[in-house]
């Protein structure tokens, strides 16, 4: 493989499309989507795996947790033939030089940093004029290229901004060392033959844009940020700014699954943008396609962010026929209504695979086989985990492995652990939960509380062992397969001040998941009160929104 970020991301041979993955930068930045650094150092792993060009692993200066995330993703994913490892700066030296700290590690680094152009951004959030924002242009491109060859510059806000100023700042760019130009949609307002029009402009006016990448940013505030992004693709842009699942500010970002899918479902409409052959059979992107169901399980999972079940490409219903006519169409002939294979996103047949009487390594090679490596450690806890789902359901999915995997490897420290959980309810008695939890300190305390029902109840109990402060804002319980059997996966999320955390528990017992989930969720927010993160979040005023 080719090492030169240039030769790879083919300057003056754009026949591909490169996929930028911001999931755990922008994507992070979503309300509630807090990660911690091992959460995001597995799925940097993960999107190593999936095949993406660029991960952007976060902004090194607006915190030491983000520092530590980016330095850690960069010396254990960023190889000579892992994906280049980005960090976002704005265009000032402290944020600059904060990124090339943190990406030191890795083999191929990238710095991103941006600026604002629009006037209403330079005007009420810079406090700067067009001019002055033109000589800071080029001098912080400079400053970047004397840390690392590969610099990627973004004017925030370029959907509504003066495209003669924008065309200026992006020569300027490039002529400093930019070697990739972002065109960000920061607010989402464009529509798709706008957003093509400007990167036309663009290709057509800034006289050396032979000598960058032409990327896209955009948000989904109107719903439009996949489409936005096919048109720029066919008017020239070639890297794709996306997070799995489209999660990210407000409305997400442009989902990757989506430009990925149709981007190979449609690669023959696609073909002739790119001077291909239009019959050419090549996929478009270097995504491992049946990889984009597990990661976006994975994301959903460590974030807390559920995916709605008629979500395009990963959603629960996106590969299921309800109605009878189309059930029997695809059972005649499988294209009647179907314009890819489930297989083809890596959702497989859910296969019975393991029973009862199934050994460690049948475990372990099954596990391998989903693309999870465990630990020793985590692997005597998932061995034992399943063995206890085993003994209360006769046939083990692959979708049951990937939940106790999930549950294991989220590596949140065990600080509070449940011992113990028991309810009694029904329509004639008041919910009563005991539960057992052992402490930090390795006390085991027991207590009780009624509620306005069992999972209440238990929370309640909960609450009186462990004693923080907070609002449970959100509750949901999923069935991992179908079958009164099921294991059932309960994902919450918790408010402490601003801050909010996920936690997540699978079980067969949905009182005894939601009593994990809910400790899972307190042991996050107190290993972040250790760390002090959670009272002083530090330079909280500097999150971009590019
Ligand atoms: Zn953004």
């Amino acid at each position: 493989m080719s090492t030169s970020p240039n030769a790879q991301s083919g300057i003056g041979q754009p026949d591909r499309i490169l996929i930028f993955d911001t999931t755990l930068r922008d994507g992070e930045q979503s309300p509630g989507a807090t990660l911690n650094v091992d959460e995001k150092l597995t799925i940097a792993r993960q999107l190593a795996r999936l095949g993406v060009d660029v991960i952007e692993a976060g902004f090194p200066f607006a915190s030491p947790g983000d520092f530590e995330a980016v330095s850690k993703i960069a010396a254990e994913v960023g190889s000579e033939d892992g994906p280049i490892i980005c960090g976002l700066a704005r265009a000032t030296q402290q944020d600059i030089k904060a990124a090339a700290d943190a990406l030191k590690p890795a083999a191929k680094p990238r710095i991103h940093t941006f600026i604002a152009a629009s006037d209403i951004h330079l005007e009420y959030k810079l406090k700067k004029t067009r001019a002055e924002v033109l000589e800071i242009v080029p001098e912080m491109v400079s400053y970047a290229k004397s840390f690392v060859n590969d610099v990627e510059f973004s004017p925030e806000d370029a959907g509504r901004s003066d495209p003669e100023f924008l065309y200026e700042m992006l020569e300027r760019a490039i002529a400093a060392g930019a070697t990739t130009v972002n065109i960000p949609d920061t607010v989402g307002y464009l529509t798709p033959s706008e957003f093509g029009a400007l990167i036309k402009g663009i290709k057509e006016n800034v006289p050396n844009i032979d000598q960058a990448i032409i990327s896209v940013h955009g948000h989904n505030d109107l719903g439009m940020a996949v489409a936005n992004f096919l048109e720029a693709v066919k008017n020239g842009a070639r890297q794709l700014e996306c997070t799995i699942n489209g999660i990210g500010e407000r409305a997400g970002n442009a989902a990757l699954e989506e430009l990925v899918m149709a981007l190979y479902v449609r690669r023959q409409y696609f073909n002739p943008f790119l001077g291909r052959p239009a019959e050419s059979e090549a996929p478009l992107t270097h995504i491992d396609t049946r990889q984009l169901y597990k990661t976006s399980r994975l994301v959903s999972n460590l974030t807390g962010m559920l995916v709605q079940p008629n979500k395009a490409i990963v959603g629960a219903n996106a590969f299921a026929h309800e109605s009878g006519i189309h059930q029997d169409g695809v059972l005649k002939h499988k294209r009647t209504y179907e314009i890819m294979d489930a297989q083809s996103i890596g959702l497989t047949d859910n296969q019975i695979v393991l029973g009862k009487h199934s050994g460690r390594n049948a475990f372990r090679t099954r596990l391998r086989e989903l693309g999870y490596e465990l630990s020793e450690q985590e692997l005597n806890r998932a061995f034992l985990r399943f063995k206890d789902v085993a003994d209360k359901k006769k046939e083990i999915t692959d979708w049951d492995l990937e939940a106790i995997a999930n549950d294991e490897t989220q590596q949140v420290p065990e600080l509070f652990k449940l011992e113990h959980v028991q309810v009694s309810c029904g329509d004639h008695s008041r919910p009563t939960a005991t539960v057992t939890v052992r402490t930090p300190a390795g006390e085991e305390l027991t207590d009780a509380a009624i509620g306005t029902g069992p999972v209440d109840a238990v929370y309640k109990a909960i609450n009186r062992v462990v004693s923080i402060p907070n609002q449970l804002i959100e509750f949901s319980v999923q069935s991992v397969t179908a079958g009164i059997d099921a294991m059932g996966e309960v994902t919450i999320r918790l408010k402490y001040g601003d801050r909010i955390f996920s936690g997540h528990g699978a079980n067969t017992d949905i009182i005894v998941a939601s009593a994990q989930a809910y400790l899972n969720a307190l042991n996050r927010l107190s290993a972040s009160l250790q760390k002090g993160e959670a009272l002083h979040p530090q330079h909280s005023d500097v999150q971009p929104v590019s």
